[in-house]
């Protein structure tokens, strides 16, 4: 039997196969013990009639090894191609998005040579979830869902992070002095399971001042957690003020598979040139390594990288016109490396699981088992969402309160958020969307909002959804209208 773990690796379009094998063969020389099982994915799956970009024999690869390293990939233009790292990453509940970002001064320019941090990125939900309708003809609508149990496990792989790899301080982004639910929430579970991690120091900051933050001070942060809309901006900004996009790597880790690739994409106009940089591939290759418990070899091929940009070995896209070597060459170079440890970068380090256990990796995030039922939810009313663009906000109103009792009082009107019902003002600019809150007279039922809805239907008005109000355990379970 083998003591080599077995991994799935896609070569990938553009410049993705030179790097691939360039990276493979640091891996092999720095003795990764790695089976790989390549699958063929992107360009040529997805002309060849996968809509998808995968086969279903590269799906059952990634099952079995439950690691995937992967190059970038041709996504084709036109022709309403589904992003492929969208659907492995939700297909295999890829949850977490891990993105160092380290700037590398003297060798590559950066206003900020003290940058080390990195961005954990919640992966499957917030606007990503996918969820979008077109409600009227003027109003779409993109539901932004934020979970409690992914919020812990996100949370808590942010913080297991950062103990396991020495980190100070967790800080979070949120908007929740807006989105008082959604990133309350999140906001929330994060100050609990702070809680568990005395040692490690916390903070929070708003996400517009706190990505302005690391514009300026990267220095400042260490470990970041936020949910996916704002790690997907941030972590581009993080990356591109390191001064070197094409040197970082990225991991997609999940409770059961993990896919780790570079940051860049395929580079179609440098492709079978062999000059691509293959280090942002190596950096994933490190995270991998990390990943499946060899450690070790992860940390010779780190070093050994390190040495080889202080020795000036770069590729064109580092050289930027001095003397550069190909993507083979600087392989080469990084393998005889290999043993060495840098001088003017600090050595890194890289420590075992102290189980012993590949399966650390999912460094417990697992949601903890929680009291399930003892939350009290209270049905307080309905909104219910009009398509009108015929009647003015005050008819609307009229006709409602007529409509409404005896179960109900008409509370308020709002048209894209705001009170124009009653005692609206006639500068508000409304649409064809109207969300005209009831709020209970007395105890609701699911019965009373149906009868409500045909009295509406019958009188010739358009509703277009409906969104119960609910109190949970004595606490509002929906925002206020602006004006309320
Ligand atoms: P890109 O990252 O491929 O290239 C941007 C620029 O950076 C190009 O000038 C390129 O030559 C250069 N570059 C990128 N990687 C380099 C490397 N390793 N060495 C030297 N130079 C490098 O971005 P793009 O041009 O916007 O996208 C090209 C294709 O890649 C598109 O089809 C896109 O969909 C795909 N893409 C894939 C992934 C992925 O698979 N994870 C990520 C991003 C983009």
């Amino acid at each position: 039997m083998t003591d080599r773990r077995a991994i799935t690796v896609a070569r990938g379009d553009g410049i993705g196969p030179e790097i691939m094998d360039a990276t493979l063969k640091v891996l092999e020389h720095a003795g990764a013990k790695i089976e790989p099982e390549f699958i063929d994915i992107g360009e040529k799956m997805y002309l060849s009639g996968h809509s998808s970009g995968i086969t279903d024999e590269a799906w059952e690869s990634l099952r079995r090894t439950k690691v995937f390293f992967k190059a970038p990939i041709t996504t084709p233009q036109g022709g309403g191609y589904k992003s492929l790292n969208v659907t492995i990453r939700k297909t295999l509940g890829l949850y977490a998005n891990v993105r160092p970002s380290v700037s590398y001064t003297p060798l590559i320019k950066s206003k900020h040579p003290d940058m080390d941090l990195v961005i954990i990125r919640e992966n499957e939900e917030d606007l990503y979830a996918g969820i979008e309708h077109q409600q009227t003809p003027e109003v779409v609508q993109c539901l932004k869902l934020i979970t409690r149990p992914g919020t812990e496990k996100i949370v808590r792989y942010a913080f297991e992070y950062a103990r396991k790899n020495n980190r100070k301080k967790v800080t979070c982004f949120s908007k929740d002095n807006i989105m008082k639910l959604t990133d309350g929430l999140f906001h929330q579970v994060f100050n609990e399971i702070a809680e568990e991690y005395p040692e490690i120091e916390t903070e929070h900051w708003i996400i517009d001042i706190g990505i302005a933050k690391i514009a300026d001070t990267p220095q400042d942060f260490d470990v970041i957690v936020m949910p996916n809309l704002y790690g997907d901006i941030a972590s581009d900004v993080a990356s591109q003020i390191t001064g070197s996009v094409g040197l970082a790597g990225s991991a997609n880790i999940g409770d059961q598979c993990a896919m780790f690739e570079a940051i860049h994409g395929s580079a179609p106009d440098i492709a079978g040139k062999g000059i691509a940089n293959p280090s942002g591939l190596i950096q994933g290759a490190i995270q991998m390594l990390v990943h499946i418990d060899q450690p070790e070899v992860a940390e010779r091929i780190h070093n050994a990288w390190l040495k080889t940009l202080e020795d000036g070995v770069y590729t064109g896209d580092i050289a930027k016109g001095a003397p550069s070597v190909g993507t083979m060459e600087f392989a080469e170079a990084v393998i005889e490396r290999l043993g060495q440890k840098p001088e003017t970068f600090t050595p890194v380090e890289y420590k075992k699981n102290e189980q012993n256990d590949e399966n650390d990796h999912k460094l417990s995030p697992q949601v903890k088992d929680r009291p399930k039922a003892d939350v009290v939810r209270q049905l307080d009313g309905v909104d219910v969402f009009l398509f009108n663009n015929e009647l003015t906000s005050n008819e609307i109103g009229q006709k409602l309160e007529e409509l409404a009792g005896p179960d109900f009082k008409l509370a308020v009107i709002t048209n894209r958020g705001v009170k124009v019902y009653p005692s609206g003002f006639p500068e508000t600019f409304t649409t064809d969307h109207w969300r005209c809150r009831f709020e209970g007279t007395g105890e609701v039922t699911n019965i009373d909002i149906l009868n409500l809805l045909s009295r509406i239907e019958k009188a010739g008005l358009d509703f277009i959804k409906t969104e119960n109000l609910y109190k949970f355990n004595d606490k509002l379970g929906y925002s206020l209208a602006q004006g309320q």
